[in-house]
């Protein structure tokens, strides 16, 4: 993947709710006539939960240092989502700026740490990922599967499955659940509160390119030292740059091109 960075100084600051609002009702508009937001929901979740029993099905007496893949694999997916939200999702990456096109200016600017709750279901598409996204993968991380059956055993390739998917369907049902309502049963629940503030701070215009870029765990967050601690004001650990942080000569200024 090539990165071709941008310059997001303009998303990083919260703007007035009457210029929000018109983004909103753009992405909005774009919506196709086909959508429905309840399959959006539920469909990858049926992907995900579907294949996950298939592999717990054809799991053969799986031995301990077998079922270790577990952890190690929750891990790594920690890993891969910060570096994921970090560097696709906040900075344009060839051949997925469309992903970067869909969170920095518009789930950033739509929503922000004081304003972050959906206003109605049609704005589940303004959250989930694409309902395909868990499909993709699924099918992109096929050569590591193939990998682990062929050269490991055919126990760990089904856990590396039943974990990726498990933990795409989490990262759904979790962002989802953070853009809830502050009233919602869901989002007054106090693990729900605590994940969620640690996104909401995310949310806030100034800190989104630096700061919390787990969605799930803050587990990478921490490691790396990307946890922003609002008692402080200071980040906790060592300073990670900023996408932005790049010779100007890589940096540009390019408006959304409206192809969705
Ligand atoms: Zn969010
Ligand atoms: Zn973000």
């Amino acid at each position: 993947m090539l990165p071709l960075r941008a310059d997001t100084r303009q998303y990083e600051t919260t703007l007035p709710l009457s210029k929000r609002d018109r983004v909103r009702a753009a992405a909005l508009a774009a919506t196709p006539w086909y959508y429905n937001e309840w399959g959006h929901v539920a469909f990858p979740s049926v992907v995900g939960i579907g294949l996950i029993a298939v592999s717990i099905a054809l799991l053969d007496r799986p031995t301990v240092p077998e079922l270790l893949a577990v952890p190690v694999v929750l891990f790594l997916a920690n890993l891969n989502e910060w570096h994921i939200h970090r560097n696709i999702l906040h900075a344009r990456t060839w051949p997925l700026e469309t992903l970067y096109w869909r969170h920095t200016p518009e789930h950033h600017v739509i929503f922000v740490r004081d304003d972050m709750a959906m206003r109605s279901t049609r704005e589940f598409r303004l959250v989930l990922i694409p309902f395909y996204g868990i499909l993709a993968i699924f099918v992109t991380s096929l050569p590591i599967t193939a990998a682990l059956w062929f050269l490991v055993s055919h126990n760990v390739a089904l856990l590396w499955v039943a974990c990726t998917m498990g933990y795409t369907v989490a990262y759904e049902w979790l962002h989802l659940s953070y853009h809830l309502p502050e009233s919602n049963p869901i989002a007054r629940s106090a693990p729900i509160r605590v994940l969620r503030h640690h996104h909401a701070v995310h949310h806030t215009p100034e800190l989104m390119q630096r700061w919390n870029f787990n969605v799930t765990v803050p587990l990478a967050d921490w490691i790396l030292g990307t946890v922003y601690d609002e008692q402080s004001r200071q980040p906790r650990g060592r300073v990670v740059p900023p996408t932005s942080q790049l010779p100007p000569e890589r940096l540009v200024s390019r408006g959304r091109p409206r192809s969705r």
